[in-house]
């Protein structure tokens, strides 16, 4: 596809259909960018969730599909087809070999992560010297944290989201109590402006540059879980250092979303999980990244052997000869089982690249609005008809694939319809839908058929 269409998907969506000679709301559109989407091969990859094993329904999908419209990659990606393969493997070579398997094998358990993190460093803009796969996303950020935020009486500060993730708001808390501050002063929160969503890109860098002398941190998501909204990293990390701050991201919701230049824009540190765009299963194993300017001065603040260097780490002289950058902050020996889908998974993204998934994306998610504006906005004729506004930025260049919906009815009934109807998407508290049609592995079709099956469950509603 041509990418500078791409830009302006509702161009291309309209110009196509006028090229084909059908409504750009017909299926036959749909059809046709299916077959022409280059990277439709990617979703045979993966096991798609087939309807008759969901939990029991009173409805089946009114057009007969098997398969169930899969838009919550941004939650819990995709089953690749080799990760039981992989797993298989290990288990066989435990039960066949015992101990032995830590060095045997394509996947020798004392270092099977190592091969997964040039694949990894591709996926963030990274040298594979700045990546390391371990622990958990929280876990990362923690240990992050505790080697970088070195608050003083007079830059003291974590800049993040008023709404960040639960879990990133607790692990920062913590970690300013931690080193005897205050969070009520020294946790600063940004908000959107009254009556908006979304956070706009010239008030960050405001407040980095006006209260940039007091923050040492600057911790912001990537991609807002909630919102969907794609932040400015180059700028912000930009602001943040001419404030002598560090900046950093929590990708979790970025990572196999969006394209990633960290070393190039400069970020200090970052982390994320694999679960979600990445598709590594449940509590899979996490990222994190450290550029390599800190490589000989930022140390780990807590050691682990893992962090030894590997050719004498066996010798056991508790002489630490500490790896340099974030592979010094590795604990703990790998848990090779979750090293193994995350593998299958990497495997699959080398298939292609960032780029051309992002491509896609811009597209498939640009029709998913295009269908959304042009069934459920205001200004219908019809007033009773329900109402779906985005809340999601509605400029491409500020935002992955994640559509957040709200309502002019209740979101709870309208997800328990979608769900009946063997839509997987994901409601958040208070009041929104988040639906991520997924590049990798989701077609214009699933797009097609999700506004569909809306409408069914929208006039469901009682
Ligand atoms: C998903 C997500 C988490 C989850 O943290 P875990 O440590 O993996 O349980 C944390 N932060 C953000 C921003 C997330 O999107």
């Amino acid at each position: 596809m041509d990418p500078a269409l791409a830009k302006s998907p509702r161009e291309m969506i309209e110009k196509v259909s006028e090229q084909l000679g059908c409504s750009p709301t017909s299926r036959e559109l749909a059809v046709y960018l299916d077959q022409h989407d280059d990277l439709r091969f990617l979703r045979q990859e993966f096991l798609l969730p087939k309807i008759a094993d969901l939990p029991p329904s009173d409805l089946s999908l009114a057009d007969g599909s098997k398969d169930c419209i899969y838009f919550v990659g941004n939650s819990l990606g995709l089953q690749p087809k080799n990760a039981r393969k992989y797993i298989d493997e290990e288990l066989e070579k435990w039960a066949k070999t015992g101990i032995h398997g830590h060095e045997m094998g394509s996947r020798p358990w004392a270092w099977a992560e190592n091969n997964l993190e040039v694949l990894m460093a591709n996926v963030v803009g990274a040298n594979p010297e700045e990546v390391a796969l371990m622990n958990g996303l929280t876990v990362n950020l923690h240990l992050l944290m505790l080697a970088f935020y070195k608050p003083t009486a007079k830059r003291h500060k974590v800049l993040l989201e008023n709404q960040a993730f639960p879990s990133d708001h607790y692990a920062v808390e913590s970690q300013i109590q931690l080193k005897g501050f205050d969070p009520s002063r020294s946790m600063l929160l940004l908000k959107p402006r009254q009556g908006e969503d979304t956070l706009r890109t010239e008030d960050i860098l405001s407040t980095i540059e006006r209260e940039g002398d007091s923050i040492a941190v600057v911790m912001l998501s990537g991609v807002q879980y909630y919102t969907g909204q794609l932040f400015d990293m180059e700028a912000i990390t930009r602001a943040g250092h001419a404030q002598g701050c560090y900046v950093a991201f929590d990708l979790a919701h970025a990572v196999g979303n969006a394209e990633l230049r960290l070393h190039d824009w400069g970020v200090d540190f970052a982390c994320w999980c694999t679960y979600k765009y990445l598709n590594s299963g449940a509590g899979g194993l996490a990222g994190a990244y450290v550029h390599d300017k800190h490589r000989d001065t930022v140390k780990p603040a807590l050691l682990g052997w893992w962090g030894h260097n590997l050719k004498t780490r066996f010798q056991m002289t508790n002489v630490m000869d500490l790896q340099p950058g974030v592979k010094g902050y590795r604990l703990s020996n790998q848990p090779i089982l979750l090293v193994c889908p995350l593998q299958a998974s990497l495997e699959i993204f080398s298939k292609t690249t960032m780029r051309d998934l992002r491509r896609k994306s811009v597209l498939l998610t640009g029709y998913l609005e295009y269908l959304l504006l042009h069934y459920y906005s205001q200004n219908r004729s019809d007033p009773t008809r329900p109402v779906v506004r985005i809340i999601t930025p509605r400029d491409p260049a500020q935002r992955g694939c994640q559509l957040s919906l709200s309502f002019s009815t209740p979101v709870r009934a309208v997800f328990k319809e979608l769900e009946k109807r063997g839509v997987a998407c994901d409601m958040r508290e208070p009041d929104v839908l988040r639906v991520a049609p997924v590049p990798l592995y989701n077609s214009f079709t699933d797009v097609h058929r999700f506004v569909a099956v809306l409408g069914s469950a929208l006039g469901a509603q009682p």
